[in-house]
């Protein structure tokens, strides 16, 4: 009959399996299940468990000297990605939404159609640019008044037939 395993060569080994050290030659020869006790064969699966789910979420790195990339991220881009408002005055063609006329970035603010304080998006389905000037003055108006407000300022609009 073989000696039983001491407590300490399963801490050591429990250890090794926690922080990823390879496990080596800690046990005289080839073990089975039934040379450790109850509770050290506990204490084993209790860590290959743990480690397991930490190697799982990618909390636990090995002590790699030459750690590799992890290969399932992407690439960080190369170039900025405009801005929302760059983007959205380059599309209304560099003039304001509301007045037409041409308009510089510095003198440009992204307006919410429907207000975000009254539950509207910050999608551009609902973004425009303005003049910063309007979107301060329109500030949180609902969407009805406005609509209503443009159209009778810019008095340009007809309807059909009149
Ligand atoms: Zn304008």
């Amino acid at each position: 009959m073989k000696a039983p395993v001491s407590d300490s060569a399963v801490d050591e080994f429990v250890a090794r399996i926690r922080s990823g050290i390879p496990v080596g030659e800690l046990f005289p020869g080839k073990m089975s299940e039934c040379d450790f006790t109850v509770s050290q064969r506990e204490k084993i699966r209790k860590a290959r468990a743990e480690k397991k789910a930490a190697l799982k979420n990618g909390k636990i790195s090995f002590n790699s000297p030459h750690p590799q990339p992890n290969k399932s991220l992407p690439e960080p881009p190369t170039a900025r990605a405009l801005t929302k408002l760059k983007k959205i005055l380059y599309l209304q063609g560099g003039a304001c939404f509301f007045c037409g006329m041409p308009l510089n970035e510095e003198h440009a603010s992204v307006e919410h159609l429907n207000p975000k304080s009254r539950g509207g998006a910050s999608s551009e389905d609902n973004e425009v640019v303005c003049h910063k000037t309007l979107n301060h003055a329109l500030g949180n108006m609902d969407l009805k008044r406005k609509f209503e407000f443009v159209l009778k300022s810019k008095g340009a609009f007809r309807c059909p037939g009149t």
